[in-house]
């Protein structure tokens, strides 16, 4: 999508600190960290929010997870605990409309939500 920030730093066209890459996702640090392990988990494919994933990105929406749950273990987060967060519309948060998951970790972290 022409002006989609995450999709042009899967194009690279705007670098980016890259954690881990494969066919269906990428995931890089977070360029405004708000935990010492603030990752960002995107799929390749454009999808805008969380409203928009389908019945055939399933396979791809678990594998997200999978891959966050990797990169926990790698960044030495997964013992103590971390926060998988995804921010939907205006409301939720949501800054960039390219679906994503942050990967928060490093602190403990905040409870009540909001
Ligand atoms: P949202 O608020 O949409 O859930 O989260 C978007 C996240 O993307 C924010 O935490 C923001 O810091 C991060 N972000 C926005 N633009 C860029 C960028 O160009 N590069 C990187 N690495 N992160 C970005
Ligand atoms: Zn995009």
């Amino acid at each position: 999508m022409g002006s989609c920030i995450f999709c042009k730093i899967v194009e690279k066209i705007i670098p980016s600190s890259i954690v881990y890459e494969d066919d269906l996702t990428l995931a890089f640090e977070d360029v405004n960290p708000h935990a010492p392990v603030h990752t960002i988990v995107i799929p390749k494919k454009h999808i805008p929010t969380l409203l928009d994933v389908g019945e055939e990105d399933r396979n791809l929406i678990g594998h997200m997870f999978h891959v966050a749950a990797r990169i926990a273990r790698e960044k030495g987060v997964a013992e103590k605990g971390f926060r998988i967060v995804n921010n939907c519309n205006h409301e939720g948060g949501q800054r960039v409309y390219h679906f994503h998951l942050h990967l928060l970790g490093g602190r403990p972290m905040r409870s009540p939500f909001g």
